[in-house]
């Protein structure tokens, strides 16, 4: 904490310093004393800048050739209010001679504002004025307007006369330094200062105009709308003060309202910046204090806006008052931003200890306390800009997180596209193994677990299309029952599972010799086989069962126990016929039957055919 407290006040000595300004030593060797000063070893070409701070000649109320007697002496700058206890409003002369200065070169003075009108005498010669100096209010006309003057020296010596009247403002005199130096070195310094004064107006005025747009893009976020109003009021106030840059814009503006303007823009900008505080930092910053504040602001403002300079230039003592009491708040409330480590913090408390000191360092200077340079615009230029630094890193902070997060949404959307591929994918999977599945158990239950060829249930379901088909196109169908013959007895006397084997291989054997006529085989009992062929005639059907008996009978299968032969034989039962109306297929089975069974009684191992 002490470490960074150091930090801030080092920096801000640190700026402090840098901004003095070429040439505005605080504290001159030359002294003034009693309305001399002597400059015999002064010299000319070291570009130094004489502050003419120190004990002036003065005439209250007086010119200078009427009455020497009223010579006094007065501290210059000061006013003559706080200094010789005159009333504010009046009016005067004020007397220098510089001695022992080369008549050869050229010489220069720096004006400031002088409060509020005056006449400047350079060796009897009227150089310069500012408004119209008068002895009453009437005669007076009040104006600001910091010059530069050039002259000789003659018979080396310079008799600055400058005859001051205030009667409209609420202190009167020369109330700031008057510099004197080589003529160009005046005018470098010049230039310099209203240059350093145009950049933080540019800069301020381009800050403003972005804010401004950026509210106008997003209109929820206040606290751009309050930071560009901060912007435009501050740059204002660059032009209404020190070098009165607004003069040399609008030079026919009155007066009055350049004063105006300097107190208008003072009030507002200190309860706007608490609200930019307040926007940045809603827990430190108590709207309470903000509204507070506004009041007060507001107040001072109409009473600005109503009456004369005379008297409103009065209650800038007040308000000066609340802005220190602000500024004690503020440093408060930012040394708690920092300790509870609020973003950018840090930067922001560097930024406004070095405000607080150039806004004390003005009060100090505009009060004659001390006799600094006027620092506050600068010091206001660093604040805001540490705002607008935080500001423009939240709206980066905003936009990185929203990258993030869509960043984030189209890894998520592409996941989510890759997941319904991949269980599209395995749906399809499973549908096809289900419709494998299927297949399977649609071939079980159609197939013969044992021979591996069509069961009865396949028979019955090919038997009636086929049926359907040929009665359609009138077509002749043949059925054919296939039966090995004395089978029992092969069993009893190879064993069952023999038995088995030779099936297999009768059921194969039949397939096989089906193959060539289109024919469809099924196994429908213990050793029976049926048949079923389209297209077949009476011969072609013959063949086909004698081919069949004849393959089973070359298969040479021993059965000893068979009662007409040594091996295993079959007889064929078949009927045939083309269907009509008429006929019902049941029919056709039970005349194969009856065939088969004829079949057998003739002996076996024979082929027994009916045609309906
Ligand atoms: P036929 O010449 O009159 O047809 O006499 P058969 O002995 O072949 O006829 P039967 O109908 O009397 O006997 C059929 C036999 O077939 C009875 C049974 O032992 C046998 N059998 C039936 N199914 C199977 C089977 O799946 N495996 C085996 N090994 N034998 C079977
Ligand atoms: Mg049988
Ligand atoms: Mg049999």
């Amino acid at each position: 904490m002490y470490k960074k407290l150091i930090y801030m006040v080092l920096i801000s000595l640190l700026l402090l310093s840098g901004c003095s300004l070429s040439g505005l030593s605080t504290q001159s060797q030359y002294e003034i004393k009693q309305g001399r000063l002597s400059l015999h070893n002064w010299d000319y070409d070291t570009g130094e800048i004489i502050r003419l701070n120190g004990e002036w000649e003065f005439y209250w109320k007086d010119s200078l050739t009427q009455n020497k007697e009223a010579k006094q002496y007065i501290t210059v700058p000061s006013t003559w209010h706080r200094n010789i206890d005159q009333p504010p409003l009046g009016y005067g002369s004020y007397r220098l001679v510089i001695e022992n200065v080369s008549n050869d070169q050229q010489l220069g003075l720096s004006l400031p504002t002088v409060s509020t009108a005056y006449v400047l005498w350079i060796n009897g010669e009227k150089v310069a004025s500012s408004g119209e100096i008068g002895v009453t209010e009437q005669e007076t006309v009040p104006y600001f307007k910091p010059q530069d003057v050039f002259f000789y020296a003659e018979n080396s010596q310079v008799e600055v006369v400058m005859e001051v009247a205030n009667f409209h403002y609420r202190d009167g005199g020369i109330w700031e330094s008057i510099n004197f130096g080589n003529a160009n070195d005046i005018k470098d310094r010049s230039f310099t200062i209203i240059a350093f004064e145009l950049i933080i107006f540019g800069a301020l005025l381009l800050s403003g105009l972005y804010h401004v747009v950026l509210f106008i893009l997003r209109k929820q976020n206040l606290s751009m709308l309050l930071f560009s109003l901060v912007c435009f009021i501050v740059s204002i106030r660059i032009l209404v003060t020190k070098k009165m840059l607004i003069t040399q814009f609008f030079p026919f503006i009155q007066w009055e309202y350049i004063i105006k303007m300097e107190y208008l823009t003072f009030y507002c900008s200190v309860p706007l910046f608490c609200w930019v505080l307040h926007m940045l930092y809603p827990r430190q910053f108590s709207k309470l204090f903000c509204k507070i504040l506004t009041i007060i602001s507001l107040v001072s403002s109409l009473f600005v806006i109503v009456t004369v300079p005379k008297v409103f230039t009065q209650s800038i003592i007040i308000y000066q008052i609340v802005t220190l009491l602000g500024i004690i708040y503020v440093s408060f409330a930012l040394i708690r931003a920092l300790k509870e480590k609020e973003e950018g913090a840090l930067f922001v408390n560097l930024c406004a200890g070095f405000l607080s000191i150039t806004v004390i360092n003005d009060i100090l200077s505009v009060n004659s306390i001390i006799h600094t340079y006027n620092l506050s615009s600068l010091g206001l230029f660093v604040f805001i800009f540490s705002q607008s630094s935080i500001i423009a890193h939240r709206s980066e902070k905003a936009f990185s997180e929203m990258e993030r997060v869509s960043n984030e949404l189209a890894i998520l959307n592409k996941t989510l596209e890759e997941k319904v591929h991949e269980r599209t994918i395995s749906l399809q999977n499973s549908r096809d193994e289900l419709e494998k599945a299927n297949k399977q158990l649609r071939n079980l239950s159609y197939e013969d677990q044992l021979t591996k060829i069509p069961n009865r249930r396949y028979f019955d379901s090919t038997f009636e299309h086929n049926w359907l088909n040929a009665l359609k196109v009138e077509q002749m169908i043949s059925v054919a029952y296939i039966d090995i013959d004395y089978f029992k007895l092969y069993n009893d006397t190879y064993g069952h599972e023999a038995g088995d084997e030779c099936l297999k291989k009768v059921a194969s054997t039949l397939k096989t010799t089906l193959r060539d006529y289109e024919g469809h085989i099924a196994r429908i009992g213990g050793e029976e086989f049926i048949a079923i062929f389209t297209h077949l005639d009476n011969d072609e059907l013959h063949q086909v069962c004698e081919n069949c008996r004849l393959a089973i009978s070359q298969l040479d299968i021993p059965h000893e126990g068979s009662l007409i032969s040594n091996r295993v034989t079959v007889s064929i039962g078949a009927a045939q016929v083309i269907p009509t109306k008429n006929i019902k297929r049941n029919e056709l089975i039970k005349a194969a039957d009856e065939s088969l069974y004829k079949a057998k009684e003739k002996g076996r191992n024979q082929i027994v055919i009916a045609t309906l």
